[in-house]
């Protein structure tokens, strides 16, 4: 919580603030994801009966790969904007007291920005799926049998035996 008596008995001065915040894991297809290290960190000013937060959230959000299950660490640094009042309207966040709860309004925005699907790297090999290793770990034979013959050998294999005919 933010303390914001000042920003309210000072309208229209910046005041910086830094607020730890933490957030209850959430489930996303099927999968719960938790976030550590939330911090945000910003200004706000008063206005009239209203308080604006101007902040950035930077949180790590702790997931499974999508392809090969491994735990990944996905590091995110999101811009918070928000408008805190006695009276909240739509869009706007409630003051209680003299405090706001910064981390409300870091939520809704963080949730909104993550990714659908988290992956370890960009080329993970996933899990092998006749055995179930880890591919990225330990490269099974499984799949040797299936490799698609590749259909440019077709071709330079005819381009070949054209070239051999002129000689
Ligand atoms: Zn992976
Ligand atoms: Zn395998």
């Amino acid at each position: 919580m933010i303390d914001v008596s000042g920003a309210l008995k000072n309208p229209g001065s910046m005041f910086p603030f830094t607020e730890q915040v933490s957030f209850e894991p959430v489930t996303m297809m099927g999968e719960e994801i938790a976030f550590r290290d939330a911090v945000l960190e910003g200004e706000l000013f008063g206005a009239e009966e209203t308080v604006s937060i101007d902040a950035r959230l930077k949180v790590t959000v702790q997931a499974h790969c999508a392809r090969c299950l491994e735990s990944v660490e996905y590091p995110m640094d999101i811009q918070v904007e928000a408008v805190f009042s006695r009276e909240p309207g739509e869009d706007e966040f409630p003051i209680t007291g003299h405090t706001i709860d910064g981390g409300e309004a870091a939520r809704s925005e963080m949730i909104g920005a993550m990714p659908m699907r988290f992956l370890c790297r960009e080329d993970c090999l996933g899990l092998c799926p006749v055995c179930g290793k880890n591919r990225n770990k330990s490269l099974c034979t499984c799949l040797e049998g299936a490799v698609r013959p590749n259909p440019f050998s077709a071709l330079l294999n005819l381009l070949n035996d054209q070239n051999n005919k002129e000689v």
